[in-house]
C-alpha cells in the first residue's frame, strides 16, 4: 500500500477553515431540515459527517484480520449519494489512513484528504475530509486499525473457553464503529454493506450479515447485509466457532466447548421468535442467530442484526436469564428496524425494547413471571434516579437528552431502558392493550428501516392513539420532564412479596431453612409435625434477587455466612445473584467473600456486574485500595468499554 498524500500546511489550513465554515452552515441546515422531519439526513451532534450533502448508500469492505499484529487491514469502498458537494466528511478514531481513491474498483484515482483535529475530550475522534468532484459517487479508503482502536477486542487464547485459538470481536454502539471502519458514523443514515474477510487458518468469521456455517479452504469469506442498517450495527467476530441449528431460521455460534450448554440454555429461541412475530409483525431480517462471546464482552448482549452478540454470563445452566435473549430479539423491531436518529433519543431504542421484551416473556412464561422481572427492573430504576439526581447532570432523568459535547454512553442508563418501558406500560394501561398493540404494530410498520426522534414519535402517538381516543395522557411530561410522573404504572407481585417476607423473617433471626408444618393425619384428631427444607430451586433468580435486596445493608456478616452455608449464594454460578450478593457483602463488611469476588472480577468483563461491585468497593479507603489491586490484575481481561469505566471510577481523585 502506498503512503498517505498529506497536503501542504497552507492547503490544510484552507480546507480546515472550509470545514469549520461547513460545520456552521450545517447548524443552519439543521433548522431548515427540522421542517422536513421525515428526512433521514439530519444533523447529529456525535458525527462530523456531512450526510445531508453526501451519504453512503452501500459500503463494500475488504478486510484482512491479522491476529499476530492485532490489526485489521481494510479497504472501505463507499458508494455514495452525492448532492453535488466537493468534500465528503467521514468519522475516524485512532485509524491509520493510508490512501484514498475515487472511482469504482479497478478505475480508481488517488485523491487528497485532510484529517482534522481531535475534539477536546477525545470522544468523537477526528473528521476525515476527502476532496471529491461534485459528481463523485465512489470513495475508497485504504486503512488499518491501530492499538488504540476501541471497538476491537483481541483476546489471547487463554481468555477463551478452548484456550487454543485467539478471538476477536467488535462493539460499535454507540460511536465506536469509526474506530475500526472509516465511515459516516451517525445512526441518522442507513446503509447496506457487503464484506470479503480473510482470516487465519482454523478461524471462522461471522458478521451482522448473511453468515457462513462452514469453513472455507482459502480462509476467505463473503458477507452481505441487504437491508439498510445504521453504522453502529456493523459488527464482526472471529474465533474457533461452531454452529448449531435451533430452528427453521435460527441457531447459535459458539466455541465448540460451549455449544452444548448454549443449545440447552437457548432451546426456547424458536418459540420466542414466534411470540415476537405474533405481537408486532413479521421478523424482517430472515435469519436470527446468536453468538456467545468470551467473558470479556462488556455488555449482556448486542443486537447486531441477524447475529445477536451474547455474554456467556447468560449461560446460567437453568435458563433463568434468557430474558436477555428476548430483549435482543425485540431489538429486531425496536432499534434495528425503527432506529433512534441521534443518541439523544436512545430511549426510543431501549425503552421500546424493554417493554417488548417483557411482553415476549409474558407470552412464553406467563404474567406472574413477567411481573417479577419488571418489578426487579423498577427497583433498579429507583436507585438510578437517586444516583442521577445527585450527579452533575440531574437532567439526565429525562427521556429526551441533550448529550452534545458529552459521551453518548452517558445516556445508556436505566432511564432510557426502564423509565422508557414504564412510559409505554402506563400508556398500555390507560388506553387498553388491544388499542396499544394496534398502535405499536402500525408504528413499527410506518417507520420500518427509518430513523425517528422523540418529536416524530410524540406526533405519531398523538395522531394515532391519543387524539382518536380523546386521551389527555401526559406524554410530554414523560418525555421532557425529570423523574417519574405520578401516573406511572405500579406492579403488584404477590410472589415477590412472599420472598421479601421470607427475607424479613430471616433478618429477625427466624429459621427459614427448616419450615415446620403440621399435617393432619387421616382419620385421626392428632396432627403430625413435618420439617420442610428450603429448596433453592423453589424460587427463580429474580425472586432471590428480591430476597437479597430486602436484607438490610448493615446485616451481620454472620447471618450472611449462614445463608452461604445453606444456599451458597457466593459461588452459585448465576452472575445476577452473585453480583447482588457481593455488593451487599461489601457494604456489610463480610470480608470472607473477597476470594469469591476476586475470582468473579477476574472472569467476567460485563459492565453491568463490574460497575456495582467496584462502586461498592470504592466507598471506603481500604476496600478501594484492594479494588485497585484486583483491577490491575484483572483489567487485561476487560474490553476497552469496561476498562475505561472502571478506571474512571477507581482513580477519580
Ligand atoms: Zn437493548
Amino acid at each position: 500500500m502506498s503512503t498517505a498524500r498529506i497536503l501542504s500546511i497552507s492547503a490544510f489550513k484552507l480546507l480546515f477553515v472550509l470545514f469549520l465554515f461547513s460545520a456552521c452552515s450545517e447548524s443552519q441546515q439543521k433548522k431548515v431540515n427540522q421542517a422536513d422531519q421525515f428526512s433521514d439526513s439530519t444533523f447529529d451532534n456525535h458525527s462530523y459527517s456531512n450526510i445531508h450533502r453526501i451519504k453512503t448508500k452501500h459500503l463494500a469492505l475488504e478486510l484482512d484480520v491479522n491476529f499476530e499484529n492485532k490489526t485489521v487491514y481494510g479497504i472501505a469502498r463507499h458508494e455514495m449519494i452525492n448532492s453535488g458537494t466537493d468534500t465528503a466528511i467521514f468519522d475516524i478514531k485512532s485509524l491509520d489512513i493510508q490512501k484514498i481513491t475515487i472511482g469504482q474498483k479497478g478505475h480508481e484515482k488517488e485523491t487528497d484528504f485532510v484529517i482534522g483535529p481531535w475534539d477536546k475530550d477525545s470522544i468523537m475522534g477526528q473528521p476525515l475530509m476527502v476532496k471529491i468532484d461534485p459528481k463523485t459517487s465512489f470513495i475508497n479508503i485504504y486503512y488499518k486499525t491501530t492499538e488504540n482502536t476501541e471497538a476491537l477486542d483481541w483476546l489471547n487464547p487463554e481468555l477463551t473457553s478452548g484456550k487454543q485459538h485467539p478471538f476477536m470481536y467488535t462493539q460499535g454502539e454507540a460511536i465506536l464503529t469509526r474506530s475500526w471502519i472509516p465511515l459516516q458514523d451517525s445512526p441518522a443514515n442507513r446503509l447496506t454493506y457487503s464484506a470479503t474477510v480473510h482470516v487465519p487458518e482454523g478461524m471462522l468469521p461471522v458478521m451482522s450479515a448473511s453468515n457462513p456455517q462452514k469453513r472455507e479452504s482459502d480462509n476467505t469469506y463473503d458477507f452481505k447485509m441487504d437491508q439498510p442498517i445504521p453504522s453502529y450495527l456493523i459488527a464482526i467476530a472471529v474465533g474457533n466457532l461452531s454452529y448449531r441449528k435451533l430452528g427453521n431460521n435460527c441457531g447459535i455460534y459458539a466455541e465448540p466447548e460451549l455449544i452444548e450448554a448454549c443449545a440447552y440454555e437457548f432451546v426456547d429461541l424458536p418459540k420466542m421468535i414466534t411470540a415476537a412475530e405474533s405481537l408486532y409483525g413479521k421478523y424482517q431480517w430472515e435469519q436470527y442467530d446468536l453468538i456467545v462471546l468470551p467473558y470479556s464482552f462488556p455488555f449482556g448482549g448486542m443486537e447486531n442484526p441477524r447475529l445477536t452478540f451474547v455474554n456467556p454470563t447468560v449461560l446460567a445452566g437453568d435458563r433463568s436469564l434468557v430474558s436477555l435473549i428476548a430483549h435482543e430479539l425485540a431489538h429486531s423491531w425496536s432499534g434495528n428496524l425503527v432506529t433512534n436518529r441521534s443518541w439523544d433519543d436512545f430511549w426510543l431504542n431501549e425503552g421500546f425494547t424493554v417493554y417488548f421484551e417483557n411482553r415476549i416473556m409474558e407470552s412464553l412464561y406467563g404474567k406472574e413471571i413477567a411481573d417479577i422481572l419488571a418489578k426487579i427492573e423498577f427497583q433498579e430504576l429507583q436507585d438510578e434516579l437517586e444516583f442521577i439526581g445527585e450527579s452533575d447532570h440531574p437532567e439526565d432523568t429525562k427521556l429526551k437528552l441533550k448529550l452534545s459535547g458529552r459521551n453518548p454512553d452517558d445516556g445508556m442508563t436505566d432511564i432510557a431502558y426502564i423509565k422508557g418501558a414504564f412510559f409505554l406500560k402506563t400508556l398500555e394501561r390507560d388506553l387498553g392493550r388491544e388499542r396499544f398493540d394496534t398502535f405499536l404494530r402500525s408504528y413499527f410498520k410506518t417507520y420500518s428501516f427509518k430513523t425517528v426522534n422523540s418529536e416524530i414519535f410524540l406526533d405519531y402517538l398523538k395522531k394515532n392513539l391519543l387524539e382518536p381516543n380523546e386521551s389527555d395522557f401526559n406524554a410530554e411530561e414523560w418525555i421532557y420532564k425529570e423523574g417519574i410522573p405520578k401516573n406511572c404504572y405500579a406492579i403488584r407481585s404477590p410472589r415477590m412479596q412472599r420472598v421479601q417476607w421470607l427475607a424479613k423473617r430471616f433478618t429477625k433471626g427466624e429459621d427459614i431453612f427448616n419450615e415446620v408444618k403440621w399435617i393432619k393425619i387421616k382419620g385421626k384428631k392428632k396432627r403430625k409435625k413435618q420439617i420442610i427444607k428450603l429448596d433453592r430451586n423453589k424460587y427463580i433468580t429474580q425472586e432471590w434477587q428480591a430476597f437479597i435486596r430486602e436484607l438490610p445493608e448493615d446485616i451481620d456478616p454472620k447471618l450472611m455466612k449462614k445463608l452461604d452455608t445453606e444456599l451458597n449464594f457466593r459461588d452459585w454460578g448465576n452472575s445476577e445473584i452473585m453480583c447482588e450478593w457481593y455488593v451487599l457483602g461489601i457494604k456489610a463488611g463480610y470480608f470472607e467473600l473477597r476470594p469469591s469476588i476476586e475470582k468473579f472480577l477476574n472472569k467476567v468483563g460485563r459492565r453491568k456486574y463490574l460497575m456495582p461491585i467496584y462502586t461498592a468497593l470504592s466507598k471506603d479507603a481500604e476496600n478501594l485500595k484492594w479494588a485497585q489491586q484486583v483491577f490491575e490484575r484483572a483489567k487485561g481481561h476487560y474490553h476497552f468499554v469496561s476498562k475505561s469505566s472502571v478506571d474512571a471510577l477507581l482513580y477519580k481523585n
